[in-house]
């Protein structure tokens, strides 16, 4: 199948899951992540309509998308990778939304180079490591609380939501409803949340925004 052929399925599949869950069809976002692959395959699915994109990674990211958003006129694109300090200036000069802000100093990088930037600031979600994995990135359920209040209160960030990355060994059902469950408590209307595996129990669950990737583009 084409990248064309997957993606139209994608979106079948995320209309059939919004209406089995009883939710307004159009409610959750397909976020196409497009990591390791050239633009040769991207531009098939912006040919689509697709807009949204998801990159792990600032350096690749700023190779592959100032042309094709030269291109391509209203692409948004996020960052779902995780992000280092020293990076946040060209992060904020490429990504509108960044799902990956996990602990104190990102919070307060962040905030520093938003106040110096005549840019607006991106759209910010923190993600939550809820599966507590030490190799994973993400702030722990039980510090959730404290980091967003910190986030929102002295870091004067706008946080609009949440992200995870459920264990890949586990399934993913517990770890999207804790997700969501931590989100209502603070009144965060994002949940990003879901992948080419599970985007299905994700909208069930509540998901506004999926990434999915090889679903779409293929094996990595
Ligand atoms: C790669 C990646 C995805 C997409 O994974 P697929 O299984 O290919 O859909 C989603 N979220 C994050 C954070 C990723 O790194």
């Amino acid at each position: 199948m084409s990248v064309t052929e997957r993606l139209a399925e994608v979106r079948e599949r995320i209309a059939r899951a919004c209406r089995d869950a009883g939710r307004p069809a159009g409610s959750v976002e397909l976020v196409a992540v497009s990591k390791t692959f050239e633009a040769e395959h991207i531009t098939p699915a912006l040919a689509a309509g697709q807009r949204l994109f998801g990159e792990n990674r600032v350096q690749e990211a700023k190779a592959k998308w100032p042309a094709l958003k030269e291109a391509w006129p209203g692409v948004e694109l996020h960052l779902i990778g995780p992000l280092q300090t020293n990076k946040v200036r060209e992060a904020l000069g490429l990504f509108d939304v960044i799902h990956t802000l996990d602990r104190p100093s990102l919070a307060e990088a962040l905030a520093k180079e938003i106040a110096k930037s005549d840019r607006p600031s991106p759209r910010l979600l923190i993600q939550v490591n809820t599966g507590e994995e030490p190799q994973k990135a993400g702030i722990a359920p039980l510090e959730a609380d404290a980091f967003i209040d910190a986030c929102r209160d002295v870091h004067k960030l706008a946080v609009e939501g949440l992200m995870c990355i459920p264990p890949a060994d586990e399934p993913a059902a517990p770890h999207f409803a804790l997700l969501a469950k931590i989100a209502k408590k603070h009144g965060l209307a994002t949940l990003s949340m879901g992948m080419s595996g599970d985007y299905e129990t994700a909208i069930a669950l509540g998901a506004t925004h999926v990434r999915v990737g090889s679903a779409i583009f293929g094996t990595r």
